[in-house]
Protein backbone atom coordinates (compact mmCIF):
# COMPACT_ATOMS: atom_id res chain seq x y z
CA UNK A 1 0.00 0.00 0.00
CA UNK A 2 2.02 2.91 -1.21
CA UNK A 3 -0.31 4.67 -3.47
CA UNK A 4 -0.24 7.94 -1.34
CA UNK A 5 -2.07 9.41 -3.74
CA UNK A 6 -5.37 7.41 -3.19
CA UNK A 7 -5.04 6.36 0.31
CA UNK A 8 -6.36 10.05 1.92
CA UNK A 9 -9.66 9.85 3.23
CA UNK A 10 -12.24 11.72 1.75
CA UNK A 11 -15.20 12.89 3.25
CA UNK A 12 -18.96 13.17 1.98
CA UNK A 13 -19.49 16.49 1.47
CA UNK A 14 -23.36 15.79 3.02
CA UNK A 15 -22.55 13.58 6.38
CA UNK A 16 -19.29 13.60 7.47
CA UNK A 17 -18.96 10.16 6.57
CA UNK A 18 -15.65 8.37 5.01
CA UNK A 19 -16.37 7.23 1.55
CA UNK A 20 -15.43 3.72 1.38
CA UNK A 21 -17.19 2.24 -1.67
CA UNK A 22 -17.27 5.64 -4.13
CA UNK A 23 -19.82 5.19 -6.56
CA UNK A 24 -21.05 8.40 -8.30
CA UNK A 25 -24.47 9.30 -8.91
CA UNK A 26 -24.59 9.19 -12.08
CA UNK A 27 -23.48 5.09 -11.78
CA UNK A 28 -26.44 4.79 -8.95
CA UNK A 29 -28.69 6.40 -10.84
CA UNK A 30 -28.47 4.56 -14.11
CA UNK A 31 -29.01 1.46 -11.47
CA UNK A 32 -31.85 3.00 -10.00
CA UNK A 33 -33.28 3.55 -13.06
CA UNK A 34 -32.82 0.33 -14.72
CA UNK A 35 -34.12 -0.96 -11.62
CA UNK A 36 -37.85 1.15 -11.81
CA UNK A 37 -37.58 0.68 -15.77
CA UNK A 38 -39.54 -2.85 -14.49
CA UNK A 39 -41.62 -1.45 -11.82
CA UNK A 40 -42.30 2.21 -11.57
CA UNK A 41 -40.81 3.72 -14.72
CA UNK A 42 -42.95 7.12 -13.80
CA UNK A 43 -40.74 7.85 -11.12
CA UNK A 44 -37.50 7.67 -13.32
CA UNK A 45 -37.82 11.72 -14.25
CA UNK A 46 -38.34 12.25 -9.84
CA UNK A 47 -35.21 9.87 -9.53
CA UNK A 48 -33.48 12.33 -11.87
CA UNK A 49 -34.52 15.40 -10.68
CA UNK A 50 -33.09 14.18 -7.42
CA UNK A 51 -29.81 13.25 -9.27
CA UNK A 52 -29.22 17.01 -10.16
CA UNK A 53 -28.84 18.14 -6.35
CA UNK A 54 -26.00 16.25 -6.65
CA UNK A 55 -24.59 17.15 -9.70
CA UNK A 56 -22.80 20.38 -7.68
CA UNK A 57 -21.06 18.04 -5.76
CA UNK A 58 -18.76 16.66 -8.14
CA UNK A 59 -15.53 18.55 -7.40
CA UNK A 60 -12.38 16.89 -6.50
CA UNK A 61 -13.00 14.76 -3.72
CA UNK A 62 -12.58 11.04 -4.70
CA UNK A 63 -13.07 8.94 -8.02
CA UNK A 64 -15.74 6.83 -8.69
CA UNK A 65 -14.33 3.21 -8.50
CA UNK A 66 -16.92 2.75 -12.17
CA UNK A 67 -16.57 5.51 -13.93
CA UNK A 68 -13.94 7.31 -12.74
CA UNK A 69 -15.83 11.02 -12.22
CA UNK A 70 -15.05 13.08 -9.19
CA UNK A 71 -16.93 12.76 -6.26
CA UNK A 72 -17.88 13.83 -2.96
CA UNK A 73 -20.77 12.67 -1.79
CA UNK A 74 -20.99 9.20 -0.37
CA UNK A 75 -23.87 6.58 -1.76
CA UNK A 76 -25.91 6.76 1.28
CA UNK A 77 -26.58 10.12 0.85
CA UNK A 78 -27.47 9.92 -2.17
CA UNK A 79 -29.72 6.80 -1.76
CA UNK A 80 -31.04 8.35 1.29
CA UNK A 81 -32.42 11.14 -1.15
CA UNK A 82 -33.89 8.55 -3.43
CA UNK A 83 -35.72 6.61 -0.90
CA UNK A 84 -37.73 9.85 -0.16
CA UNK A 85 -39.16 9.42 -3.64
CA UNK A 86 -40.66 6.22 -2.05
CA UNK A 87 -42.38 7.53 0.43
CA UNK A 88 -45.97 6.65 -0.52
CA UNK A 89 -44.52 3.42 -1.77
CA UNK A 90 -44.06 1.44 1.27
CA UNK A 91 -43.02 -1.74 -1.27
CA UNK A 92 -40.90 -0.08 -3.21
CA UNK A 93 -39.13 1.51 -0.68
CA UNK A 94 -38.86 -1.53 0.66
CA UNK A 95 -37.43 -3.31 -2.10
CA UNK A 96 -34.66 -0.42 -3.23
CA UNK A 97 -33.45 -0.55 0.42
CA UNK A 98 -32.91 -4.67 -0.60
CA UNK A 99 -31.60 -4.06 -3.77
CA UNK A 100 -28.97 -1.07 -3.55
CA UNK A 101 -28.41 -2.43 0.20
CA UNK A 102 -26.47 0.39 1.20
CA UNK A 103 -25.92 0.88 4.84
CA UNK A 104 -29.12 2.08 5.12
CA UNK A 105 -30.72 -0.56 7.45
CA UNK A 106 -27.75 0.62 9.59
CA UNK A 107 -30.26 3.35 10.68
CA UNK A 108 -32.88 3.36 13.35
CA UNK A 109 -35.88 3.78 10.55
CA UNK A 110 -34.98 0.59 9.21
CA UNK A 111 -34.74 -2.02 12.04
CA UNK A 112 -35.26 -5.24 11.01
CA UNK A 113 -36.26 -8.21 13.48
CA UNK A 114 -36.89 -11.52 13.02
ZN1 LIG B 1 -22.89 11.06 3.01
ZN1 LIG C 1 -19.48 6.82 -11.57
Amino acid sequence: MHSSLYSTKHECLLCGDVITNPICYTCLESEVEEWLTGRMPAIIPKVKKTGKIFASYTHQGTRCILCGNNMNVCTHCYCYEVNKLFENYPRLAEEFVEFFNFELRGSSNFVTQG
